[in-house]
């Protein structure tokens, strides 16, 4: 199938590594022009220079997305200079885990401001000229224990959740102004948030996979473009399972 993105203007957070850098090299293959986010200057940097190194058209913004000002003023400045941002995929995401009785206020926090709050911040400043442009796509990346819940990952669980309701709400809300918003839960991908486990629990983790293997990057890509793409149109308030068949 061939996806149309003729002149499409793209923002995907966490893109400096893993799975929203995977996106954003995907997207921008497609003819998107691509802006990637991340934390760090260097890390959205690298990602933006190696797609245009590549041919593709990207650039650069470190925002920490927790921090709604920061959001806020970095969204403005991009529809000052673009008008629209037609496609958002939500995607930086961290860790600290811990049992809950042991859990902190800050790691709870944390995550649901990295993870949750940010999601927040960054539909409410570009869904309105996408409202305008009656076309939009917004993609947000939640995981496999925002369904089932995972000890030691209750803030991240939580976030993961809350992201799934979000997502259904407003694929609700902006139904009547032709723009989506659908969820990805991915089960185990290899990127540096899984490289650090231990081999007892990489195996165990391989034990519950019926396919084997942890995903690639690429593979969450491959979806989340179908999804930004013209041709998912009639899909809305979804949530896909990327996880090699460990949830059925
Ligand atoms: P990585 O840890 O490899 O990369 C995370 C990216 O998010 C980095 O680019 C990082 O920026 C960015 N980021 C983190 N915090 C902030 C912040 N406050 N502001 C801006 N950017 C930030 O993660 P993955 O690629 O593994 O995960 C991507 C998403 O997929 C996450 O939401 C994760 O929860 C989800 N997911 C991952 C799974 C997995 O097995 N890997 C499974 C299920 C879901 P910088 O590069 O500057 O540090």
């Amino acid at each position: 199938m061939q996806l149309t993105f003729a002149d499409r203007t793209a923002l995907v957070t966490g893109a400096g590594r893993g799975i929203g850098k995977s996106i954003a090299v995907a997207l921008a293959a497609e003819g998107a022009t691509v802006i990637c986010v991340s934390r760090s200057e260097q890390s959205c940097g690298s990602a933006a220079d190696e797609i245009n190194a590549s041919g593709g058209k990207a650039r650069a913004l470190a925002v920490d997305v927790s921090d709604s000002t920061a959001v806020g003023d970095g969204a403005k400045a991009l529809l000052d200079e673009y008008g629209v941002i037609d496609i958002l995929v939500n995607n930086a995401g961290i860790t600290r885990d811990g049992m809950m009785l042991r859990m902190n206020d800050e790691a709870w926090e944390d995550v649901l401001r990295t993870n949750l709050n940010s999601c927040f911040y960054w539909t409410r400043a570009l869904a309105h000229p996408m409202a305008r442009k009656r076309w939009g796509r917004i993609v947000n990346i939640s995981s496999v224990v925002g369904l089932t819940g995972n000890a030691g990952q209750a803030n991240y669980s939580a976030a993961k959740a809350g992201m799934i309701g979000f997502t259904k709400s407003v694929a609700r809300e902006f139904a009547s102004r032709n723009i989506t918003a659908n969820a990805v839960a991915p089960g185990f991908i290899e990127t540096d948030m899984t490289a650090g486990l231990d081999e007892s629990i990489h195996k165990s983790i391989l034990s519950s996979i019926p396919l084997r293997r942890l995903g690639r990057p690429e593979e969450i890509a491959n979806l989340v473009t179908y999804l930004c793409s013209e041709e998912s149109g009639f899909v809305t308030g979804q949530v896909f399972t990327v996880d090699g068949g460990m949830t059925m």
